[in-house]
């Protein structure tokens, strides 16, 4: 069946920036059959979008769904304070809670126009099984898109770690796991809904071997691969200290510098860093409400960029970003780049870029990031009638730079999962109601 998006501001993404001010949008199916201005052709279905802006999707790069359940603590700590006072509070996480988090997570993240979400689980108390299995089942009820990790720990305070042992894992149950994982739950090809990464946590909560062995796994079975890298001056220091070299030498040396991996934060790199990461092809996610909530500092983005590193944004998980918005984070984006570097450091097309086609390219998804004939129907459209565009003639920057906003339609797939600023297929106030009877299981 086809539909056809008429009467929008069509922002493509496409590498020329194609916008067209009267278009239109032809989806058939899945994926995007026609994108283009003026005459519209025929459909079995039509929708008058009334002028709205339609952008491709947003994807999430970063994120860790069962931090929904803990926000607003450790209010004034650094990451390392931050996650000493929250793990054992995490302990106690089971597939209920999971679940309940995740349904407000993607929720969320869906009524902010993210129709691709990857999240960074790492928490896998002894005995807890389903976790990942609750998370990507929330995931298909609402009808987003997930790249779910089976995240890991094996580093415990014992042995020089942060993480307290309780809740540090053996490398072979890791390994058993995440392959158990994949082999049920993977799609791999164009159009995928569920895919599964291999993510061990971060320099400071993981072992060399874990990290060596999670890079073989993910090779062998095509699976994306990803980390926590150079977040704070602290974990700088503690790998001059523990390894002898800053954190990006301590990833390249273990095999992890590459075109198949990306890197959450990215925040304390060198000029040498940046050029690694160019020369390498492995990407960045950049986290930057996340990055000034703790107080870690602001990301090298625009030189990422000239060095032609692939960016792309990330919410961070909701306790130390409590707003689960990457909307937000692309205005974000443009601010933190403008404060470090000055008002021509980004524009807002960058901005919105990095949101959309960036997070694509990091997620090695070139069916998703764009709208363009053949590539997946992931549409986010943005009314323009509300207050805060009044004035404004350039309606594509004044929704960057007006930003939040509560998407109007978000299409996922050919499907409509929000429709009129509301989600289609579950009820907001019944997630809410659910998750505040979970949380308050970890509540101090
Ligand atoms: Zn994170």
């Amino acid at each position: 069946m086809s539909r056809l998006y008429r009467n929008g501001w069509i922002v493509t993404m496409d590498d020329a920036g194609t916008e067209h001010e009267d278009g239109w949008v032809l989806v058939d199916g899945a994926v995007v059959a026609a994108v283009g201005g003026g005459k519209p052709p025929e459909a079995d279905e039509a929708v008058d979008l009334e002028g709205a802006v339609v952008t491709p999707g947003l994807v999430n790069t970063h994120h860790h769904l069962f931090q929904t359940l803990t926000r607003a603590r450790a209010q004034e700590a650094n990451l390392f304070d931050w996650l000493r006072e929250l793990y054992p509070v995490w302990a106690g996480i089971d597939a209920e809670a999971e679940y309940a988090a995740a349904r407000t997570g993607l929720a969320e993240l869906a009524l902010s126009g993210c129709a691709t979400v990857f999240d960074h689980h790492y928490v896998f108390p002894d005995g807890r099984s389903g976790l990942i299995e609750a998370e990507v089942q929330a995931a298909r009820e609402l009808g987003v898109r997930i790249v779910a990790s089976r995240g890991s720990m094996d580093l415990g305070e014992s042995q020089g770690g942060l993480p307290p042992d309780s809740v540090v894992e053996e490398l072979d149950a890791v390994l058993g796991d995440t392959e158990r994982l994949a082999g049920e739950l993977h799609e791999s090809g164009p159009g995928a809904l569920v895919q599964i990464a291999v993510a061990p946590c971060s320099p400071f909560s993981a072992t060399g071997r874990l990290m060596e062995e999670s890079a073989g796994l993910a090779r062998r079975l095509g699976l994306p691969l990803h980390t926590h890298l150079a977040e704070t001056v602290e974990e700088d220091a503690y790998c001059r200290e523990l390894y002898g070299c800053s954190p990006v030498q301590y990833l390249e040396g273990l095999g992890w510098l590459a075109e198949d991996v990306w890197c959450a934060h990215c925040v304390h790199l060198s000029d040498g860093d940046v050029a690694r990461f160019g020369e390498t092809g492995a990407g960045v996610a950049h986290c930057p409400t996340s990055n000034l909530r703790l107080g870690a500092g602001v990301a090298r983005v625009r030189d990422l960029l000239d060095a032609n590193v692939r960016v792309g944004l990330g919410v961070d998980g909701t306790a130390s970003n409590e707003r689960g918005d990457l909307f937000l984070e692309v205005k974000q984006a443009l601010l933190v780049a403008r404060g470090r570097g000055g008002p021509k450091a980004m524009t807002a097309r960058e901005a919105l870029a990095l949101g959309t086609r960036g997070g694509s390219a990091l997620l090695r998804r070139d069916d998703l990031g764009t709208l363009e004939p053949g590539k997946q129907a992931d549409l986010a459209v943005w009314r323009t009638d509300g207050l805060e565009l009044g004035g404004a003639a350039d309606l594509v920057a004044g929704l960057v730079l007006s930003g939040p906003h509560r998407v109007d339609r978000l299409v996922v797939a050919g499907e409509e999962v929000v429709r009129d600023g509301q989600l289609v297929r579950a009820d907001e106030t019944e997630i809410a109601r659910a998750h505040r009877a979970q949380a308050r299981r970890f509540s101090p």
